[in-house]
C-alpha cells in the first residue's frame, strides 16, 4: 500500500472492473495517438457500464453510442436516444459520462502510473512491432469467435465447428510486391529496396 490512489484512469478503471493497462501500453507503442487512447479507454468503460448492467451489448455498440454522446456534429435528439438506451440499461448517463477522460489524463497516466515517455521519439524495433499487431489481431479473432458463438446459440448462424484466422496482408503500389505482415518484417522491406 503506497497510499497513492492512482491517476483518474486508475479510478475509473477500478470502478468498472476494467484492465486497460497492457492495452493502452500496446496501442500506444503500435503508432496510436493520445486522442486515439481515449476513444478507446472511453469506449471500454461505456461497454463495462453497459455489461455491468446486463445489458445485451451488440460489437460495436459501444464505438456508437460513445460517438452519439461526444460528438459535436451528433443532433440533440441523436444524444437524447443514446441517454434513453443508458437510462433503459438502468445506468446514469451523467455517472457514465463523468468517467470519461481527456487525452490529456490518458498522456497523465502513461508517463506517471506505466512510467511511459509520450514524446514520441522512442524507436519502436520491429519485434516490438510485430508483437503489438498480432496481438491485435488475435484480440480481433476472440471477438469474431464469441460474436459467432453467440449468433449461432440464437439460432441466427449455423456453422458446427468455426475456425476464425485473419490475415494481414501488406503490399507495395510501386513495385507490386505482397507480404503477410510478418513476411513483410522478417524481409526488411519489398522489392523497391533491393539494389
Ligand atoms: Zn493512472
Ligand atoms: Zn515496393
Amino acid at each position: 500500500m503506497s497510499g497513492d490512489t492512482g491517476c483518474k484512469v486508475d479510478r475509473v478503471c477500478e470502478r468498472w472492473d476494467l484492465t486497460m493497462g497492457d492495452e493502452l501500453r500496446e496501442r500506444w507503442r503500435g503508432g496510436e495517438s493520445l486522442r486515439e487512447l481515449e476513444t478507446v479507454f472511453n469506449e471500454a468503460v461505456l461497454r463495462a457500464a453497459l455489461q455491468s448492467a446486463d445489458a445485451d451489448v451488440i460489437d460495436g455498440e459501444a464505438a456508437n453510442l460513445y460517438r452519439l454522446l461526444t460528438d459535436d456534429s451528433v443532433s440533440a435528439g441523436q444524444r437524447v436516444d443514446a441517454e434513453a438506451r443508458l437510462r433503459r440499461a438502468g445506468l446514469d448517463p451523467t455517472a457514465v459520462t463523468d468517467d470519461f477522460v481527456s487525452y490529456g489524463t490518458v498522456r497523465t497516466h502513461l508517463n506517471e502510473c506505466l512510467g511511459i515517455e509520450t514524446t514520441r521519439d522512442t524507436r519502436l524495433d520491429p519485434d516490438e512491432g510485430r508483437t503489438t499487431v498480432l496481438k491485435l489481431l488475435s484480440r480481433t479473432e476472440s471477438v469474431t469467435e464469441r460474436t459467432i458463438a453467440r449468433l449461432t446459440d440464437q439460432g441466427a448462424l449455423t456453422i458446427p465447428a468455426p475456425s476464425v484466422t485473419l490475415s494481414l496482408r501488406v503490399a507495395c503500389d510501386q513495385c507490386g510486391d505482397e507480404y503477410s505482415f510478418s513476411q513483410l518484417l522478417s524481409r526488411g522491406g519489398c522489392s523497391c529496396g533491393a539494389d
